[in-house]
């Protein structure tokens, strides 16, 4: 494993979450889970520089030539090559936006737990506000985003100066895209386009990140009545706490599909089982976060090697029964104990199968 998977692990089975009353503990234990997945895809693309890509030049001239430039891009985009520089670009940004966007999800979890309502929320801003429409635009129209970001047209695509017709455009074409649909039934455009950027649609996130960031606004539509989440008293302080958890865990939810969809393009395609494995595993964690689920019929409906975990530890593919405590382990946790072996098995990842198959101890 990972060590810095397994650190991860080891660090969040010592939380608590002393400032979050317990009726919302499920949901946050969804949102480590969907964090921890989305942060395993992001380190498998850094292993075996998979973040590298292969030009293969059409005779040795083009090689030298390429060798001597001082801007690798521009000849690429001049001699040929425009495919592999659109890819080179297109992984950089993949990568630099999910991390970034990963640092603060992280630690506005961190604040939720314990109680930092104000804190949590304004963390939120950047990854749900910005690094998400990029990571929609990349997805849907990478050509025109890619153009943009090599030319450095920074008046284009800095999130201010995109209107609301084109924020929309950008969601649709990334809606569109994505697996799991069915989830995102009630999600158009013009639901994410109001939650994220507009400050008149009644309970926006704009709205509460507004809020959040300053003491004091004039703005007509964001006018504060007193001074921001400063003197806030138990009963709205809860109602935050019941917002944050009904908006981040369904963004989580979009943001992995988003994630997953961009590394099948971008680093390499998934097998169809790995992809219907993980979707299956993930799926029934975010309904279930919600209780729109009898876990039991929902197992039932679905092949039963989907219930099966590879144990790094004795190399041993684990089955688990619905309503096992190992199962247990599993709906509510991020992990269970090996019933062979008696290590973890981790289930906050995202496990390629091709992956685990092709490794020697398990062949
Ligand atoms: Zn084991």
């Amino acid at each position: 494993m990972n060590p810095r998977l397994r650190e991860a692990i080891l660090m969040r089975q010592t939380r608590e979450y002393k400032g979050l009353p317990e009726e919302y503990w499920h949901r946050q234990n969804f949102c480590w889970y969907i964090h921890d997945i989305i942060i395993s895809i992001f380190w498998d693309c850094i292993e075996n520089d998979k973040l590298n890509t292969k030009v293969t030049f059409k005779d040795e001239d083009h090689a030298r030539r390429f060798n001597r430039t001082d801007n690798l891009f521009k000849w690429l985009y001049e001699n040929g090559y425009a495919d592999k520089a659109d890819i080179i670009i297109s992984k950089q940004v993949y990568y630099g936006i999910l991390s970034d966007m990963c640092h603060f999800i992280y630690e506005s979890l961190s604040a939720i737990e314990k109680g930092k309502i104000a804190v949590s929320l304004a963390l939120l801003r950047k990854p749900f506000r910005d690094n998400l429409l990029y990571l929609e635009w990349l997805l849907g129209d990478p050509k025109e985003f890619i153009e943009l970001v090599y030319k450095g047209d920074i008046d284009a695509y800095a999130i201010e100066n995109i209107d609301a017709k084109k924020k929309k455009q950008i969601i649709k074409n990334a809606l569109c895209l994505i697996d799991n649909k069915a989830f995102f039934s009630k999600m158009n455009e013009e639901v994410y386009y109001d939650l994220r950027y507009n400050y008149s649609a009644g309970n926006s996130l704009q709205r509460v990140w507004n809020r959040a960031n300053h003491l004091v606004t004039t703005k007509p539509e964001i006018r504060s009545a007193e001074f921001n989440f400063v003197f806030l008293n138990e009963d709205i302080h809860i109602e935050f706490i019941d917002y944050y958890y009904r908006q981040v865990p369904h963004l989580l939810f979009y943001t992995y599909c988003l994630v997953i969809k961009l590394y099948n393009s971008l680093i390499r395609r998934v097998a169809t089982s790995t992809s219907l494995y993980n979707n299956s595993l993930i799926v029934f964690k975010f309904i279930d976060s919600i209780r729109e689920i009898d876990a039991i019929e929902h197992f039932n409906q679905l092949p039963k090697e989907l219930l099966s975990f590879p144990c790094l530890d004795c190399k041993k593919v684990i089955k688990i029964e619905v309503g096992s405590k190992e199962f247990e382990g599993f709906r509510t946790g991020w992990s269970f104990s090996c019933p062979d072996c008696k290590n973890n098995i981790n289930i906050s990842k995202y496990v390629f199968l091709e992956d685990y198959k092709k490794h020697p101890d398990n062949q």
